[in-house]
């Protein structure tokens, strides 16, 4: 199976996405806020694709890594850092030292928040990294999608309708 970074964001965001995902069920076309996330990522940094590189190998792909300092640059709309955006970035750097990058690092940065996060390689993410895989891969080889998150994330979720139209109670804001 050809697990992708996406896939380790969704693992930390949420199993049903994930699933829906990888299945092939995609809302993101409908989404503001994935549109909104694009627009960022592309005019945030103007300079930015002179500079750095882009790379694919292994069902990942960066669209900012600098050769010369041996950096993956990851543009987020977010309003705060999150665990799922530090996962994806990690899943990145265990790729390219798999393909024998030796030890890059990553800046994970938030142009609406004015911050950057460095992330860094450390000891025990090898193992860390490939516990994400194997339930990546036990989620999507279920029958049945995972249950709704019933969570604030829900609201700005591409998946909202599809998931509570015939829902009584949805998620609220606060
Ligand atoms: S709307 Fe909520 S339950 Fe549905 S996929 Fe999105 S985060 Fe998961």
């Amino acid at each position: 199976m050809l697990i992708n970074a996406t896939h380790i964001n969704l693992l930390h965001v949420c199993h049903r996405e994930l699933w829906l995902h990888y299945h092939g069920v995609r809302m993101e076309h409908t989404s503001q806020t994935v549109a909104e996330g694009k627009l960022i990522g592309e005019t945030s940094y103007p300079e930015r694709a002179k500079k750095y590189t882009e790379l694919a190998m292994d069902g990942i792909k960066i669209d900012f890594y600098d050769p010369k300092e041996n950096v993956v640059h990851e543009v987020k709309k977010s309003n705060k850092v999150e665990e799922a955006h530090i996962a994806q970035v990690k899943y990145y750097l265990y790729i390219l030292r798999k393909n024998g990058i030796e030890d890059p690092s990553a800046i994970i940065e938030y142009p609406k928040l004015r911050q950057r996060q460095v992330v860094e390689w450390e000891d025990g993410d090898t193992k860390k990294i490939e516990a994400w895989k194997q339930m990546v891969e036990d989620i999507v080889t279920r029958e049945e999608c995972p249950p709704l998150l019933h969570a604030r994330i829900c609201r700005s979720c591409s998946y909202f309708d599809f998931c509570y139209s015939d829902q009584p109670d949805t998620p609220s804001n606060s």
